[in-house]
């Protein structure tokens, strides 16, 4: 049973596999939200952390990405401190989801596993968890703003992304303060740390993640000029309601 006050919307929008192929950052890597036949969710992990290191969305070796496994009673991690363009299968980790305690994998965890735990436990929604420390959401994060929906690019992903207090990484603060103020919603920014996305598959979790981004570089650039204009939530449902077609049918 979910317990959360939904921020902004009850409705988050979805899209479909091809509407969210080919959109997002520099790398030209496929992005498969929903995996084709054959493809299982570990291929999936390493084709994200893959993505994830060659758009440069988070620095070093910060950030950390899961994906739910299709059994639903464990996920799959990336390990802790390990260059995410060198990823390959045998280097994740498979955490049970109701105990946290790991299950498979000879790599040390991420760090951030309590946060990843939380969030499937809390979200039976979601199937996929990217965590980056971008640059631009992570800058509105010190600065306790919430990132307003001045383009319509953040539609799925909510309103608004909320802010949770701070915490030190890695801790169950963390994992507690986040899922709370994630609640119902898609993004959440972690006070002077970064950004959590989530979605209904990782390929959705990583097109939020970078949405995000987008927006709070946009919202930046704006705010050096003026105060930019946030859409409604009328005109942030009517955009949902319309991405439900967007895009060639499959
Ligand atoms: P890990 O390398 O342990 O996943 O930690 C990175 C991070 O971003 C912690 O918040
Ligand atoms: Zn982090």
């Amino acid at each position: 049973m979910l317990e959360y006050r939904v921020r902004g919307s009850s409705s988050v929008g979805r899209m479909s596999a091809s509407q969210a192929e080919g959109r997002g950052f520099e790398s030209r890597l496929p992005l498969h939200p929903h995996p084709p036949r054959g493809v299982t969710v570990r291929n999936q992990l390493v084709e994200i952390s893959r993505r994830f290191a060659a758009d440069n969305i988070s620095p070093g070796t910060s950030g950390n990405i899961s994906v739910r496994d299709p059994q639903g009673r464990t996920f799959w991690i990336t390990p802790s401190g390990m260059d995410f363009s060198q990823l390959m299968e045998t280097d994740l980790v498979e955490i049970d989801v109701a105990s946290g305690n790991i299950i498979s994998g000879d790599r040390i965890p991420s760090s951030e596993v309590p946060l990843h735990v939380l969030t499937y436990q809390r979200r039976p929604d979601v199937q996929g968890i990217v965590h980056t420390h971008s640059l631009f959401a992570t800058m509105f994060s010190t600065l306790n703003r919430p990132i307003k929906a001045v383009h319509y690019q953040l539609a799925r992903v909510g309103d608004e992304v909320p802010l949770a207090d701070y915490a030190t990484y890695g801790t169950q603060e963390l994992a507690d303060r986040a899922t709370n103020a994630l609640g119902l919603g898609n993004a959440v920014l972690l006070k002077n740390h970064g950004l959590l996305a989530v979605g209904e598959s990782l390929g959705d979790a990583y097109r939020n993640a970078l949405d995000v981004e987008w927006v709070a570089h946009l919202y930046f650039l704006g705010l050096q000029i003026g105060e930019p204009d946030v859409l409604t939530h009328e005109e942030l449902e009517r955009i949902r309601a319309q991405f439900k077609d967007y895009g060639q049918k499959p």
